[in-house]
């Protein structure tokens, strides 16, 4: 199991989506059973992954025409994302 420092240090140098999977699924498992770090990083590993996957959508054009977010408001996400960690 990978340690808590490991997984601080990984969320706060990249997003948890931008990962390559053999980083990804340690973190996922150490974040659901660590107690410690968990409830912190599921919180940010979660907020990330419904961003990228609002904006997947969105790219798809499966976002209702007034649910689009204009470019300012994903600066504002992600500004938001960035002070989190
Ligand atoms: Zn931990």
């Amino acid at each position: 199991m990978i340690a808590c420092k490991q997984v601080a240090k990984a969320l706060a140098n990249h997003r948890y989506y931008e990962l390559p999977w053999w980083r990804r699924i340690p973190m996922f498992i150490h974040i659901r059973l660590c107690v410690m770090c968990g409830k912190y990083h599921r919180q940010v590993v979660d907020m990330q992954k419904g961003v990228h996957d609002y904006l997947q959508h969105e790219e798809a054009g499966e976002v209702e025409a007034h649910l689009h977010l204009s470019e300012a408001a994903k600066k504002r996400i992600e500004q938001a994302l960035e002070q989190k960690q």
